[in-house]
């Protein structure tokens, strides 16, 4: 299939590629497969305005009638997962199947969203008045700004609105200036589910196309009532800090500096498996992406070399092409930071298998790198910082306390694993003593989450909680209710008050 055949079968039109000032490129190549038009800040706040109306109506819908129209989004997503896939890969480089899975995902938390759309319930409380009963309500809040990543085009965008909906939340997507073609996509497929809905009120769900700015108005805006922001720890700080000023409900998903430990226990065939997926899985530029392995010492030659023959045999090329298991960096700069990173490595006296650039005749406009394996001599500051591509730093502990602090001693706190198969150490890996992160493994890598857990971290990750468990309840308002049945008037901590 060409360029244009996935751009069209996945429903955009060629007078809707062209014409604007925002250029699109795909990572495969590097050749530019759309110019859009971008919203100005003035369209931003028009669409505001109508996520308002929309919400006047939709926060009277019923919510398993809201959960109806989530039900028809995934539908359409199961209809289209291979349409909206592709393009996945062809905007943001990832392997086809990643593309797929990713879509999957989509689908996933749509069958969540629709089954919590009968599941919104509050507590009921025993009052310390007689004739006096307490509840919990829960009331949607307003409009949602969801702000997404380049590297996860479309599922954060549905772990956000499949319960903001659900929730009575209208939502506006600002996606990455990177990757806005699978959102303009994504629309279309929301627009054929509200079709077949039938009445759901006008611009429930809207896009917006450009760059930081667009992102900017959603954050400023008094009427946007939650933002939730999936991206680097710079931009959350940006975002995070204008929402504080004006008391903005804030959901912040951002940078990650993943470690597995490996034990002396562990099963080291699970675990070299584990790596290499996680370590090198969407060349590197997941916020889940394994970046530190801490491995015993008495198993340390047992695993690095073994771990060093994977990658020289790994599969690099286009991310559409069956068999490829790593495809291309999303750009120049990107490429540029795993060079920077890995030169750091040498200052620090660290030492480096693989890294640099390859498939550059094949490719001379697109960036694809040889993941790396950089074994440190301590967690010094570039192993500390998050850098968006394939570097894998090894190194080595003694005892598990000793492990748990080099894990735990990042500005980030995302996610982490463990490979042993002593429960004691496990364990302790995930007591309050253990790992601080929010997403904490046991024999599997710290990268692809399932949706039905809570997904975030803390620290620089932002403190945000996303997709599954109770996660919806940052999507609306609590409301104490205090119902009085008796003919009396008792104050709360027995207070006497005649009058
Ligand atoms: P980025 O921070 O450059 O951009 C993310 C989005 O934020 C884009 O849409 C961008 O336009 C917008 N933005 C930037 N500054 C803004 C501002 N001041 N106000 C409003 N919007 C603003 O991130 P990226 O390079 O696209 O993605 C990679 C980063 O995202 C990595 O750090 C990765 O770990 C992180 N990420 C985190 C998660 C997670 O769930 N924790 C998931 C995916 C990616």
């Amino acid at each position: 299939m060409t360029h244009m055949d996935i751009l069209q079968a996945a429903g955009l039109t060629p007078s809707e590629l062209s014409g604007g000032a925002l250029a699109v490129h795909t990572p495969i190549d590097g050749s530019e497969i759309a110019r859009l038009k971008s919203h100005s800040r003035d369209d931003v706040r028009a669409m505001i305005g109508n996520g308002t109306d929309a919400f006047m109506v939709w926060r009277k819908t019923p919510a398993p009638r809201r959960g109806e129209l989530v039900r028809l989004i995934g539908e359409e997503l199961r209809a289209g997962k291979e349409n909206l896939g592709r393009l996945v890969t062809l905007e943001c480089g990832k392997i086809y199947q990643e593309g797929l899975g990713e879509v999957q995902e989509m689908i996933d938390i749509c069958d969540f969203a629709v089954g919590l759309s009968r599941q919104l319930y509050g507590l009921t409380i025993a009052s310390e008045r007689a004739g006096h009963s307490m509840r919990e309500s829960w009331h949607p809040m307003g409009v949602c700004g969801i702000i997404t990543a380049f590297n996860f085009p479309v599922a954060p965008w549905c772990w956000n609105a499949a319960l903001a909906l659900v929730c009575g939340d209208p939502v506006i997507w600002k996606p990455s200036e990177k990757t806005p073609l699978t959102a303009l996509a994504t629309q279309k497929i929301c627009e054929r589910a509200m079709e077949k809905f039938g009445d759901a009120p006008d611009d429930l769900i809207q896009v917006v196309i450009g760059e930081r700015d667009t992102g900017e108005v959603l954050t400023g805006s008094p009427d946007v009532a939650i933002v939730s922001a999936t991206g680097s720890s710079r931009m959350g700080h940006a975002v995070g800090q204008q929402l504080a000023n004006r008391f903005g409900r804030c959901i912040l998903e951002l940078g990650g500096n993943n470690a597995m430990i490996v034990a002396p226990s562990a099963d080291l065939e699970m675990a070299l498996r584990a790596i290499v997926f996680s370590a090198v899985g969407t060349a590197g530029q997941r916020c889940t992406t394994l970046r530190r392995l801490i491995v015993h010492e008495d198993i340390f030659q047992q695993l690095v070399p073994r771990l060093k023959s994977a990658y020289d045999g790994l599969p690099t090329g286009d991310p559409l092409a069956d068999g490829t298991l790593i495809g291309p960096l999303i750009d120049a700069d990107a490429f540029a930071g795993m060079e920077r990173a890995l030169a750091e490595v040498i200052k620090d006296g660290g030492l480096v298998h693989g890294g640099g650039r390859t498939l550059e005749n094949d490719y001379p406009n697109a960036w694809y790198a040889i993941p790396a394996i950089a074994e440190m001599p301590g967690q010094t500051d570039i192993v500390r910082h998050e850098t968006f591509a394939p570097i894998l730093y090894v190194m080595k502990y003694r005892d598990l306390e000793q492990a748990i602090a080099l894990q735990n001693d990042v500005p980030q706190g995302l996610s982490s694993s463990i490979f042993s198969t002593d429960i004691r150490e496990a364990e302790e890996f995930l007591s309050a003593t253990g790992s601080d992160c929010g997403i904490a493994n046991v024999n599997i890598g710290p990268s692809g989450a399932e949706i039905g857990g809570a997904f975030g971290g803390e620290k620089d990750t932002g403190g945000g909680r996303e997709s599954g468990s109770d996660a919806w309840k940052g999507y609306m308002r609590r409301q104490t209710n205090t119902i009085n049945y008796s003919r009396e008037l008792p104050l709360a901590q027995g207070i006497k008050f005649e009058i």
